[in-house]
């Protein structure tokens, strides 16, 4: 079989390089702290609206609605460099699984209303997405926020927790109760939520990583008008179902891995005395190396079912499990083999490898919760992939 891509997807790849090298901000690559920090963030959402400009933020998206119908492979290109290169790149969810989920489920007025505006990054188009709740996480259906139809609105009360950008955020993507007596996957429904409507309360969350990303989100009698209801009434959770889907299609990120191997194999051959005191380390890069190349193929699965018109389900599962667990190994394999020095975090004399290992160390730990646990993900393999029955 040959994976090679072809020479004009490889002439793309190499545009996007010399996009990132001339918009990226230098010394703010990939440091994941995006949410937290507010100049950080400015970043990003500068690069954000330099991507818009070429149609890049939304490449596979119909023209009509601000894209340049790429293909799935040309998608993967762009992600797979942007990744590689560490540009910035706080997760857009407007563009990831928002937009692609009003384009399926959507009123016209919803599509028109927000598809140009995330596709052109404006102003007010950073989206936060509203499902948890304190007792609603792997078992979401079991979500208690309400939602009562008053005339021509909806009244929302409750409580959502771990959002995700909630502090940054001009829209929701909110899932709430809309039928208290039906089953729990009949009575829920999908909102667009202005994230400035008045009882709309948001509380940081500063993560082990010393970041804010998440927040608890609170609503005290706030009034959505009823066309912002997305799809059909109480259907919400098949909708929800299918941007969990195109949200853990996006999740699995090899090629940012394999900069971050890459560059502590670099570490490791300028620094040989590293190596001896920890031995092992070198055949964990065995492990880490040969990984990557079977969770490139994973990621490269999704996009061959996507070219197939199929939205990837429990392949996307096995990507984002075998992802996530990876990015916790690959941050351990660097603590072994920097020691104790690895502990020092960001620009300082000692700092070896950027100071940031130690960071990425804590930052992965919520990489197998964040967007479903592992758990989740493998009860899913198994049920939807292999056909078991359900424990
Ligand atoms: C970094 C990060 C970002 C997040 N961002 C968002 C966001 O933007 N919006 C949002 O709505 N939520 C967000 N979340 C929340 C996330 O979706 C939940 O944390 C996750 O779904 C797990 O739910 P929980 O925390 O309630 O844990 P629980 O569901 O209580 O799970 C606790 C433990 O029990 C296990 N478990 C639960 N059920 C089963 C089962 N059936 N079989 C086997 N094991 C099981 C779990 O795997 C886990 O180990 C984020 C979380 C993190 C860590």
């Amino acid at each position: 079989m040959d994976f090679r891509f072809t020479d004009e997807q490889e002439a793309f790849r190499g545009e996007v390089k010399s996009f990132i090298a001339e918009h990226a901000p230098e010394g703010r690559l990939g440091t994941g702290d995006e949410e937290s920090n507010d100049a950080a963030h400015q970043q990003v959402l500068e690069f954000q609206k330099a991507m818009a400009q070429k149609r890049w933020l939304t490449l596979a998206w119909p023209k009509e609605v601000g894209g340049l119908e790429a293909s799935h492979w040309q998608q993967m290109v762009l992600n797979e460099e942007m990744a590689y290169q560490g540009a910035p790149s706080s997760q857009n969810m407007g563009t990831m699984w928002v937009g692609p989920a009003l384009m399926l489920v959507g009123s016209d007025e919803q599509k028109q209303t927000h598809l140009s505006r995330i596709a052109d990054a404006e102003d007010d188009s950073w989206w936060c997405t509203l499902y948890s709740e304190p007792g609603a996480g792997s078992d979401l259906a079991s979500l208690q926020t309400r939602a009562t139809q008053d005339g021509d609105e909806f009244v929302i009360n409750g409580q959502k927790i771990w959002t995700s950008g909630a502090h940054r955020a001009d829209w929701g993507w909110l899932a709430a109760r809309t039928d208290p007596d039906a089953p729990k996957h009949r009575g829920i429904s999908m909102f667009l939520m202005d994230m400035k409507s008045p009882g709309v309360s948001v509380r940081p969350l500063v993560n082990m990583a010393n970041d804010h990303s998440f927040n608890e989100v609170y609503f005290e009698d706030v009034r959505i008008p009823a066309p912002n209801l997305v799809g059909e009434r109480d259907r919400g959770w098949y909708h929800l179902a299918v941007a969990l889907d195109f949200e853990r299609s996006s999740i699995a990120g090899f090629s940012g891995s394999k900069r971050t191997v890459e560059a502590q194999m670099a570490y490791a051959q300028e620094h040989p005395e590293d190596l001896e005191r920890t031995p092992q380390v070198r055949l964990e890069f065995g492990d880490r190396f040969t990984e990557i190349e079977v969770g490139t193929n994973l990621a490269y699965r999704i996009v061959h079912l996507q070219t197939s018109g199929i939205i990837a389900n429990y392949e996307a599962s096995a990507a984002k499990l075998f992802s996530s667990e990876l990015s916790q190994r690959i941050a351990a394999t660097g603590m072994s083999m920097l020691g104790l020095y690895g502990q020092l975090d960001g620009p300082q004399p000692h700092a070896k490898l950027d100071g940031g290992t130690g960071k990425s160390y804590l930052q992965n730990v919520s990489a197998t919760i964040g967007g479903g646990t592992s758990e989740v993900q493998r009860n899913i393999i198994a049920t939807r992939g292999l056909g078991l029955p359900r424990g």
